[in-house]
């Protein structure tokens, strides 16, 4: 078993299907562009091998498909059939929420129960400002159409001091009227923000001030978590949950479980470490004599994980997979 002497191991994976974004989220993206074509991207059954291989070498229970924005990859369709072959736990994706109620029915058929959807601002003027592109009223509309399917839905939203942290208590008013976990993703030291660390300090808004701001209107208490779970959850009774990604004020590295693969074949343990693993040049070769250097780069990329606080890293999240 591929274990650090912390106790950590990989359960979860995260597969970044596509760099390319139909956003350009302002503390995601610096340079403003959107749909960035991604040239070096495996081939599908590339990818599925790999997904297939990483199943079989550690304890993998649950993947999630991410991005970049996971909906435009023309691989998705072909993938999502794919990989609901391999009997994992669980098949999760964390998606912007643009193309969410077209591509609902392959969602469904591909066995997907729970989906993330990423939404900043309630406010149209205030969300094209920051995702820098899509259309609120579809997002919307992609939630309503998932939630009366029965998906599971899950709402991320980051705090921006100045930007959007007005719309804490929206956001959250909106998420309980529908029996959606809101999830505040505390602004993380990635790509242009950690080489900016005064852009960093102006924008964040950490747990601390969220849970004040929600104090405002409900009364809350700490429920309980899964022991590798990001999130701290909070409960409102009688009305719902809700959740914040502490990686600042209340880090979660000492149980961290994730692993995760880009579309271009590179394994990363650690959102918080620029060292990565390539595995693409094993995907041609028969499990078994694949398995020992496979091995060995799981063990390369448990070794990057930070011990206890995540510290940033210059990599950008749509190209590691938020
Ligand atoms: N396009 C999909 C989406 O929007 O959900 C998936 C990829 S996106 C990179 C995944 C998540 O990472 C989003 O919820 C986004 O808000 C978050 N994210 C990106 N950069 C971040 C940063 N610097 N700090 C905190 N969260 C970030």
């Amino acid at each position: 078993m591929i274990v650090d002497k912390q106790g950590r191991r990989f359960r979860n994976l995260r597969v970044s299907l596509t760099s390319a974004c139909n956003y350009a989220c302002t503390y995601c993206v610096p340079d403003g562009k959107r749909l960035v074509a991604q040239r070096d991207a495996l081939p599908l059954d590339k990818l599925v091998t790999a997904v297939a291989y990483l199943k079989q070498a550690t304890d993998l229970e649950k993947l999630r498909i991410t991005g970049g924005e996971p909906l435009i990859s023309p691989l998705f369709d072909g993938f999502l059939a794919a990989i609901s072959q391999l009997s994992l736990q669980d098949v999760s994706l964390t998606t912007n929420g643009q193309l969410l109620e077209r591509k609902l029915p392959v969602l469904l058929a591909g066995g997907v129960r729970r989906i993330n959807v990423s939404l900043d601002s309630l406010d149209a003027a205030a969300f094209r400002r920051i995702a820098r592109g899509g259309d609120l009223a579809e997002v919307l509309r992609g939630i309503e159409a998932a939630l009366d399917a029965g998906l599971q839905v899950k709402v991320n939203m980051v705090p921006l001091r100045g930007h959007n942290h007005e719309q804490v208590l929206p956001l959250l008013d909106y998420c309980l009227a529908r029996g959606i976990e809101l999830r505040f993703i505390e602004l993380m030291r990635m790509g242009h923000l950690a080489r900016d660390a005064t852009a960093f300090r102006q924008q964040f808004y950490g747990m601390p001030e969220i849970l004040e701001r929600i104090a405002e209107r409900y009364t809350y208490r700490q429920a309980d978590t899964a022991l590798d779970a990001t999130a701290q959850r909070f409960e409102i009774p009688g009305q719902g949950y809700f959740g914040i990604i502490a990686n600042e004020s209340a880090p979660f590295c000492r149980t961290c479980s994730r692993l995760r693969l880009t579309s271009n074949g590179w394994l990363y343990g650690c959102l918080s470490s620029s060292q990565r693993h390539f595995i693409g040049d094993l995907l041609d070769t028969p499990y078994e004599q694949a398995l020992p250097a496979l091995q060995a780069r799981l063990q390369g990329a448990l070794a990057d994980k930070q011990d206890v606080a995540f510290a940033g890293d210059v990599m950008v999240m749509k190209i590691i997979g938020g």
